[in-house]
């Protein structure tokens, strides 16, 4: 048996028949990120110790005859912008190379509360910028299925984490598409939830209008188990939602008989790589066969996402990461002369290219006299993009896109063209900015053998639905699995 390319129901299966232990699955993964970290760069920090703590725990509560709990010993990878106490939190940005939170991201606690495994946390790029996990202060994450390739961003470490088998599941955060599209690129499901369902507290934020941390898993029931431990109302997150949490796992029956499924025509025109076209097209044509009914619908306001999320988000950035200023934590650099020359010269030499330029464009948006014609301007926007939504789903019960515009691109091919790397959303933002939650579940190879990713779209607090309508695919059409090496 290949203890490290299980999902958490063939775990629990092992555990409960006494066929392995959770130490034996922890001591397994952590010998394979040994092995295959140096070339993946999936993990910032490697948690070895504690996570061997944890199985042992584990292992305690089982021989003791105790029941297991959702996530017993199953070895998960935070990203590297959710606090873990006594950790390094760096994401993936020198600025924060040395911190070390005091305290626990309530999400993260709800994991370890299910029992979870944390193996260690995740690559990504620099304070969740980006789209290819380049942006890393820490060098790149590579795809599994090609490490020429990237394995997207920006929780591009928890991603390709999950596909190489260095973990079961793995948390991500997604502003404006960072769990979706990686996963689409790395051949995983991946959910962003609902805005509102999932707590923020100890997730370093980016724009905080936006930000959601969601799972990451190989199979949808994976990802509808542990959104079940995730989700709920937070005393500490004013924006985490009274919202009762359901039983995501009894909602995935498979039965999508009379379901209406919209395409959006706007998501299935330019600028969208014939490959993904066809495969979105074909499980489109399987969806029809299972019973649902295709139907066409438009987004009309969708041409104004992209711009629309890089005012709103560079706007929060910068006030967000005005915190960062060497003073009360992270990096501070030595032998300024003055408090004024101390923030200039740790800013500097803190953030990267991209941040560098998202507080720039963001403080020029807020600035006053371009307030009106940008800041505000795109907030009018965003309420047409929600509106959008809000119609579609009059005749509509889900969505269906493509996740990303192209399978896996080369490293380096898309670096030096910021607006190239940001079209690599132009499917995922407009859902950060109406709040609804969003999936991508694997529906194709491309002829490169690189993974193709479809998104589901939900109305609010709708995730079962988009579990089941992910899960009813995935039980007709199961993904082939990335051999491994
Ligand atoms: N790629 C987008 C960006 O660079 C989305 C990032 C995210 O969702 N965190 O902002």
């Amino acid at each position: 048996m290949d203890i490290t390319g299980l999902t958490v129901d063939a775990l629990h299966a092992a555990y409960a028949a006494r066929e392995t232990t959770a130490t034996e699955v922890c001591t397994a993964v952590l010998d394979r990120i040994e092995a295959e970290n140096p070339q993946l760069n999936a993990f910032i920090t490697v948690t070895r110790e504690s996570a061997l703590a944890q199985a042992a725990r584990v292992d305690e509560a089982l021989a003791a005859g105790e029941s297991l709990k959702p996530l017993a010993g199953v070895p998960v990878a935070l990203k590297d912008n959710q606090c873990l106490k006594g950790v390094l939190t760096t994401c993936a940005s020198k600025i924060l190379g040395n911190f070390v939170p005091p305290y626990t991201a309530t999400a993260v606690a709800k994991l370890a509360e299910a029992g979870a495994i944390f193996v260690g946390k995740a690559n990504m790029d620099e304070f969740a910028m980006g789209s290819s996990t380049e942006n890393s202060s820490f060098g790149p994450a590579r795809n599994p299925w090609n490490q020429d390739c990237v394995p997207g961003g920006s929780s591009g470490g928890s991603a390709a984490a999950v596909a190489a088998d260095l973990c079961v599941l793995a948390t991500g955060s997604d502003t404006g598409g960072s769990i979706r599209q990686p996963a689409s690129l790395c051949g995983v499901v991946g959910l962003k939830p609902t805005y509102g369902r999932v707590s923020r507290y100890g997730l370093v934020a980016f724009g905080s209008s936006l930000d959601q941390i969601g799972p990451f898993g190989k199979t949808t029931r994976d990802v509808a188990r542990m959104l079940g431990v995730l989700a709920g109302h937070d005393v500490h997150d004013a924006t985490s939602a009274q919202v009762p949490v359901p039983d995501y796992l009894a909602a995935l029956d498979g039965n999508v008989k009379g379901l209406r499924i919209g395409v959006p025509k706007e998501a299935m025109g330019e600028g969208l790589d014939p490959q993904v076209k066809a495969a979105v097209e074909q499980a489109l044509r399987n969806y029809a066969e299972l019973g649902a009914e295709i139907v066409e619908t438009t987004l009309p306001n969708s041409g104004y996402a992209i711009p629309d999320y890089y005012i709103i988000a560079t706007a929060e950035a910068s006030a967000n990461l005005a915190r960062f200023d060497g003073v009360r934590f992270g990096f501070r650099v030595e032998g300024a002369k003055t408090l004024h020359e101390m923030y200039q010269k740790t800013r500097d030499l803190g953030f990267g290219t991209e941040v560098k330029r998202r507080i720039m464009l963001g403080t020029y948006t807020l600035s006053s006299g371009y307030y009106d014609a940008y800041y505000l301007k795109a907030q009018k926007v965003r309420t047409l993009l929600r509106r959008d939504f809000e119609r579609a789903f009059e005749s509509c019960d889900v969505l269906l896109t493509p996740t990303a515009p192209t399978p896996a691109f080369k490293l380096g091919e898309k670096t030096d063209d910021p607006l190239q790397m940001y079209l690599s959303d132009i499917y995922t933002v407009t859902l950060n900015m109406a709040g609804v939650p969003g999936l991508s579940v694997p529906c194709g190879l491309s002829t490169e053998g690189l993974p193709i990713g479809m998104q589901l779209i939900a109305p609010h607090f709708a995730e079962s639905r988009l579990l089941n309508t992910a899960f009813a695919y995935e039980q007709a059409h199961p993904f082939p699995k990335r051999k491994l090496s």
